[in-house]
């Protein structure tokens, strides 16, 4: 506020004793100081500090359009808009932009104004200082990245890249939801490799993971909606979450899954089919207040393993 009172009376000081002074502390720090006579729109001064951090001479800027045409596209009309506005009002305030380099690169920018009134209360003139924010922008950027990727890696399986199970939770706890709002079914379909324990015991772990592996990549490529989630429910064991889906077609599904399974042939020693399969349990429900998608999960569970007393390599809906 003192520094904002100094700007104030500014041209009186230029002619003080004590400009001198004034003008080091402004011209020594790393923000750039800044004044702008608000009916004229001119800048009365711009600390010289401008050129090194933007390029452009201190002389190029004159008024309040070399410095809204200084400002990248994408942020000049809200920034340009949002700050005649508030200097209208009479209003202090800060904007982030992205200013335009002389070099044609950009740098971001904290503007902040103070804007100074008369006694009637009309804004005179406006004194500010630009802080170059572009480390901190940069840092937030990492964050912001480094969010999302964490995000994205909290839904997914480490072995196989595909949805884990918290995914697959969230997302059962939203469709059943989702159903019972829009009073349509929800198809859960589960598979399990049969007689995974024997190829792991003959072939190694290290190989029974790059079954897993392929398993899951071969059935993700199925053509399926973009609502429904293919997930590793824990061990060898996969889900398809199907929102709105009706028994037949959560069965067909079921089917294809089983078909793509075994048409990979990946041999398997101790299997009587002699290669890789699965065993599949497909439950619809219409969800409802009276259970929750637990039960759901529990009856398609159940038909897994029906479907492996039946024999295995098969479907039971
Ligand atoms: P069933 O046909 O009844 O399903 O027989 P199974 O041998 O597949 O069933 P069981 O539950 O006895 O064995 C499952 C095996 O799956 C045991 C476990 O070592 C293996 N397994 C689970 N997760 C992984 C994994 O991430 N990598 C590997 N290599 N094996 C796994
Ligand atoms: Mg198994
Ligand atoms: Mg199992």
């Amino acid at each position: 506020m003192e520094i904002a009172q100094a700007f104030n009376g500014i041209d009186q000081l230029e002619r003080s004793d004590d400009w001198g002074v004034y003008k080091t502390l402004l011209e020594s720090t790393k923000a750039i100081p800044w004044k702008i006579n608000w009916q004229t729109k001119q800048f009365d001064y711009i600390g010289p500090q401008i050129e090194t951090l933007l390029g452009w001479p201190r002389d190029s800027w004159l008024g309040a359009m070399d410095w809204i045409e200084r400002i990248h596209l994408e942020d000049r009309e809200k920034t340009a808009n949002f700050c005649i506005s508030q200097s209208e009002q009479g209003v202090d305030h800060e904007a982030d932009y992205r200013a335009l380099k002389a070099d044609g690169s950009y740098v971001w920018i904290r503007d902040v104004v103070h804007v100074i009134r008369d006694t009637n209360g009309v804004t005179t003139d406006l004194v500010g200082f630009m802080f170059d924010i572009s480390a901190r922008k940069q840092m937030e950027e990492e964050v912001f990245e480094l969010n999302r990727k964490l995000e994205a890696w909290s839904n997914q399986d480490g072995l196989t890249g595909i949805a884990n199970r918290r995914l697959f939770d969230h997302t059962m706890a939203a469709e059943w939801a989702r159903g019972k709002r829009s009073r349509e079914p929800l198809s859960l379909l589960m598979f399990d490799v049969d007689h995974f324990k024997g190829y792991n015991d003959h072939y190694g772990h290290v190989k029974g993971d790059e079954c897993l592996i392929r398993l899951a990549r071969e059935v993700s490529q199925m053509p399926l909606r973009s609502t429904d989630l293919f997930a590793r429910y824990g061990g060898e064991e996969f889900a398809f979450v199907l929102p709105q889906t009706p028994s037949d077609a959560a069965q067909q599904i079921a089917e294809k899954c089983r078909e793509v399974v075994a048409a990979l042939k990946i041999p398997h020693a101790l299997s009587p089919a002699g290669t890789i399969t699965i065993s599949v349990g497909v439950c619809t429900m219409l969800p409802g207040e009276e259970s929750s998608y637990m039960t759901l999960i529990e009856r398609a569970d159940d038909k897994l393993y029906r479907a492996k007393r039946n024999g295995r390599n098969r479907v039971c809906c």
